[in-house]
């Protein structure tokens, strides 16, 4: 029997990157896995059937997780098909970079609804049905750029810092349910964000990882699988960083 055997697991923006390899790895460790998606239908259409043929049930979900209505049905509906979730994964974000002076509201506004409403649609839309259960594994994804934001990088830096709080605010209110919330803080992974950047400083942002490599989505899937496992029982409003070094300061 595998880990997440008789589990079931739902992950935000699980089409493509750092979601993509959460969605596999929670598949692989035996949980059935719903994912939701926003606009790339054909990335999630393919992650289910390559996953079907290993034998892996997955379900993909169109949905927009900034919208609370969206995030309801959506929990409803894995509740009904599956009869239960146990693990919630806050994965799905986006960038809208720009300097403060020069930011426009909307896409302040973008970050903020995208990354870190979204989180507390979807930790909402579960709080009940897992409190009930007497269990539950949440895990919000962060980034280092909460504490150790780039220039250009309010809104997004701002969001998941809220991601953080939050975090440690509703590990606090269901702690005694059996309910876990953690989060997980990437560095650099190698995924569609990250491609500008790496095409514009790939060897410098290299040079200054000390594992003098970027992460990949799997990097971060092994953290939340960890984080998620039924045996994790005794962690909660933690934040981890996944960066390979990145944020520990050292002259290289
Ligand atoms: P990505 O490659 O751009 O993929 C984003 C995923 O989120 C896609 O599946 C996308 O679906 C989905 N998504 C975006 N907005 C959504 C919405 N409103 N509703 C539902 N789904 C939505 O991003 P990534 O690099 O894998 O990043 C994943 C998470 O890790 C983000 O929260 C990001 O902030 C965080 N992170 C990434 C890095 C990095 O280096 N890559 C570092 C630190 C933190 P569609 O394709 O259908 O639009």
């Amino acid at each position: 029997m595998s880990q997440l055997t008789g589990r079931v697991a739902l992950v935000t923006g699980g089409s493509r990157g750092i979601g993509r390899g959460i969605v596999v790895k929670l598949a692989e460790a035996g949980a059935k896995v719903a994912f939701v998606y926003h606009s790339n239908q054909a990335a999630a259409d393919g992650l289910v059937k390559e996953l079907a043929d290993r034998g892996l049930e997955t379900w993909a979900l169109k949905a927009d997780a900034s919208q609370k209505a969206d995030a309801d049905r959506v929990v409803e509906t894995v509740i009904e098909k599956w009869g239960q979730l146990d693990i919630l994964v806050n994965n799905a974000g986006i960038i809208r970079d720009g300097l403060i002076a020069t930011m426009s509201s909307e896409n302040w506004q973008a970050v903020i609804d995208n990354n870190l409403t979204s989180v507390f649609n979807f930790c909402q839309a579960v709080s009940r049905p897992m409190m009930s259960a007497r269990f539950g594994r949440i895990v919000n994804m962060s980034s280092v750029s909460s504490e150790f934001p780039n220039a250009g990088q309010a809104n997004y830096a701002a969001s998941k810092a809220g991601i953080e709080g939050f975090s440690r605010c509703m590990a606090t209110e269901l702690a005694k349910r059996g309910v876990t919330v953690n989060v997980v803080a990437p560095g650099f992974i190698e995924t569609d964000m990250t491609q500008a950047v790496m095409n514009a400083a790939g060897d410098k942002i290299k040079q200054a990882i000390p594992a003098k490599r970027l992460g990949k989505p799997e990097d971060i899937a092994h953290a939340v699988l960890f984080l998620v496992d039924p045996q994790s029982s005794y962690i909660t409003g933690q934040v981890l960083k996944v960066d390979g070094g990145l944020t520990l300061g050292g002259m290289g």
